[in-house]
């Protein structure tokens, strides 16, 4: 028997509805790109998010049409967001931080039919343009006064776009599995794969995350959203801020301390989401000019491990609640939290402070567990470290327009992390299956590293491995096994690197050993060769 319940479908931009229609006059304010500070309100956001619902069908856009953004978050940004979810089309965000070939590979396979693009990121569409055959329009964040002359095919200024353009348009109706965004990760080897999130799992995530114990964002918050749109969605804060009627504070390109700072300090932020580096950042300048920071609550720190001194700095001396999290892409981003629970409320303060090291525990509509090689359950001990496995309903179950199996016989997605838990539930990572690096929030593909160095003459074979770095989480290490008889040299390697990776991917260092360690198949012992070189360090480590 079925319930009585109404058939009421999740849809993103229901959000913005409820948004503007209960708390319309909330601010969303931007650092814009321009330098200036630009202030509107949800009510006005959803005005022009139909109107860019309503220019995309004008341009023919139909449901299931990809349609990019290259952007920083700037209310512009929600409006394109929106706009391009609402009309039942798939908002597809570009990382610019991802090097040619790999936009080149990405813009292709999701067939993006309009770009939205920040004018600082015009350059880098400029330089592609002639790959983009399936690109008809660019669509430039800014307004006419700022608008640069391009050589973009069909560029228009994304004021002139919507201006005069109607803004009675009915969202579209859909399916609550409708497919919304598209984000390509680049986290595994080979090409990056592109995660399909839907109406359904963009919503429940915007709620999940506005859990008292996760963001526990409410109406009377100002969040200051630092963590890109363009990687894994914002955190769901684009969608969990406008759904608890909350103040929305973006910094468009504004990443340094000092403008963090401003913004915190001008627009009284509660709340901000970012990577370790980008605190680290404000740190130092927060150390430099004494400043404090007498409005923020808390402060959440994910996407790489956040470094003990940082929850000592935020908690003790800026009285700031740390809240460890750790997510993926493939997870909506969200796969837990470290705030504390009852069981830990009576632990004294160091021992709190040591917990939130870990990566913390799952909210509710995430499960987690790990398992030996074989696929065994391993113990919530606290010490077994084994493969971190997750499910749930905004976890990927494959990838577009890959024929791929991606979840285990019964369901569950292999993180690539390697973890243990303990026995209240706080997960904490040890390592790390997959072969990437993490460098300020973003990945570096060892093995193409590795690809390229063994292409040097006298490089007999190479392995990359990422070692923690106090600014960066992680930068890669790379040991080489010469050639018999060659006495290449570090200098001579990473001439040889120079243009054929990006230049943010070249190691910090050169190492030369008589053999790298192998696995029983011939795989290199990634996880042999960061415990051998744990107390390596960078010669130059700023
Ligand atoms: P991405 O899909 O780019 O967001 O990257 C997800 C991956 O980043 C995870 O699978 C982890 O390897 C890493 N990661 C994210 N958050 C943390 C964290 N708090 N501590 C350690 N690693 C993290």
């Amino acid at each position: 028997m079925l319930g009585l319940m109404q058939d009421y479908p999740l849809l993103v931009h229901t959000i913005l509805d409820h948004g503007a229609l209960n708390h319309g006059e909330r601010e969303m304010v931007t650092l814009g790109v321009e330098g200036e500070i630009r202030r509107t309100t949800i009510a006005d956001v959803r005005r022009r998010s139909l109107r860019v619902a309503r220019a995309l069908e004008k341009e023919g856009i139909r449901q299931g049409d990809r349609i990019a953004t290259m952007a920083w978050n700037t209310e512009r940004h929600v409006e394109a967001w929106f706009g391009i979810m609402g009309h039942g089309a798939i908002c597809h965000t570009l990382n610019p931080r991802l090097f040619a070939e790999q936009l080149d590979y990405i813009v292709n396979h999701a067939e993006d039919r309009i770009v939205f693009v920040d004018t600082t990121f015009v350059p880098i569409m400029e330089a592609l343009k002639e790959r983009f055959p399936t690109v008809e329009k660019y669509i430039v964040m800014t307004d006419s006064e700022h608008m640069p002359a391009t050589a973009l095919p069909n560029a228009v200024a994304f004021e002139d776009w919507i201006d005069g353009v109607d803004e009675d348009y009915e969202w579209a109706k859909l399916d609550e599995n409708t497919a919304a965004a598209l984000c390509y990760t680049s986290g595994t080897t080979g090409n990056p794969k592109g995660v399909l999130y839907s109406h359904r799992s963009n919503v429940l995530h915007g709620l999940m995350v506005n859990q008292p114990d996760v963001f526990g964002l409410r109406s009377e918050d100002s969040i200051l959203a630092i963590v890109p749109m363009f990687h894994a969605n914002a955190w769901a804060l684009t969608f969990a801020v406008p759904a608890a009627g909350a103040k929305l504070v973006m910094p468009g390109a504004g990443m340094d301390g000092e403008s963090i700072y401003q913004l915190l300090d001008s627009e009284k932020v509660s709340s901000t989401a970012a990577v370790p580096t980008v605190w680290l950042g404000l740190l130092q300048y927060l150390e430099q000019t004494g400043k404090k920071l007498p409005h923020l609550n808390k402060v959440v720190v994910g996407g790489a491990a956040c470094p003990p001194m940082m929850i000592r700095k935020f908690e003790l001396d800026y009285d700031v609640e740390v809240i460890h999290g750790w997510g993926m892409t493939e997870m909506s981003p969200v796969g837990t939290t470290g705030k504390m629970k009852h069981a830990t409320s009576t632990q004294d303060r160091e021992s709190q402070l040591k917990l939130k090291e870990k990566q913390g525990r799952t909210p509710f509509l995430v499960e987690m567990k790990i398992v030996d090689d074989d696929g065994n359950d391993l113990p919530r001990d606290g010490k077994t470290s084994g493969h971190l496995l997750v499910k749930g309903p905004c976890v990927s179950s494959g990838y577009f327009k890959l024929d791929e199996d991606v979840l285990t016989g019964d369901g569950w997605f292999n993180t690539g992390d390697i973890a243990n838990i303990d026995p209240l539930g706080f997960m904490q990572i040890t390592d790390r299956d997959k072969d990437v690096i993490k460098s300020g929030g973003e990945w570096i593909s060892s093995i193409e590293v590795e690809n390229v160095a063994v292409g040097c003459p006298g490089v007999g074979e190479a392995a990359v491995i990422g070692l923690p770095h106090p600014k960066w989480s992680e930068r890669p290490l790379l040991i080489i096994v010469r050639e018999p008889g060659s006495d290449v040299g570090e200098q001579e390697i990473l001439t040889f690197l120079d243009g054929k990776i990006a230049k943010w991917w070249m190691p910090d260092d050169v190492v030369f050993v008589e053999e790298i360690p192998h696995t029983a198949t011939g795989k290199i012992q990634k996880m042999e060769l960061r415990e051998q070189f744990s107390d390596f360090e960078f010669s130059s480590p700023a």
